[in-house]
């Protein structure tokens, strides 16, 4: 049988606990993971595409069962070239249903071998989004227990 792998798309802006909650948790159901950073030009961007890439090798201490990749445009047409028809997403909360219920579906009509399988967040995560963490550290606030240690680490440099 060919490995089983997914592909872990986002815009990991910082990566967080509940990111690796969620990869570590994928690797129990599939024998690879492709963590796909998005290079969205986004306006509140903290760290650089290249420095999410490193922050999150960093924080996997190079397991082989993941690669951290980049990619622009259509999920569906990267998942293509990858060869991956299977898309791992965290849901947080109620708030979060909505966007990702229309955006599997919008991505299974663009390719309908595409299946997104959802995991929900465990209870010690539910709270931690990227945006939080940047917003707080950025005013000072304490995240350490919410990032892995090396992201911590960059953001005290980032904001001191
Ligand atoms: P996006 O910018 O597309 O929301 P993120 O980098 O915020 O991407 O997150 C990528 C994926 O990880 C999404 O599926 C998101 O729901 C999930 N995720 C983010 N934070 C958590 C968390 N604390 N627990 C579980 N899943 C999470």
């Amino acid at each position: 049988m060919p490995p089983r792998i997914a592909l872990y798309p986002g815009s990991f802006d910082p990566p967080t606990n509940g990111h690796l909650s969620i990869i570590q948790r994928g690797l129990k159901m599939f024998d690879g993971l492709i963590v796909a950073v998005l290079k969205n030009p986004a306006k509140d961007e903290l760290f650089s595409v290249e420095e999410r890439v490193q922050l999150l090798r960093g924080a996997l201490n190079l397991d082989k069962r993941v690669q951290v990749k980049t990619f622009s445009g259509l999920l569906v047409k990267f998942a293509q070239q990858e060869g991956v028809n299977t898309v791992l997403r965290g849901l947080r909360a109620v708030s979060d249903f909505e966007y990702e219920f229309q955006m599997a579906n919008m991505n299974r009509k663009l390719d309908k071998e595409i299946e997104t399988l959802f995991m929900m967040t465990g209870e010690d995560y539910f709270y931690i989004s990227s945006r939080f963490v940047r917003d707080v550290a950025r005013l000072g606030g304490d995240v350490s227990g919410l990032v892995p240690q090396n992201v911590l680490e960059a953001l005290k440099k980032r904001f001191k």
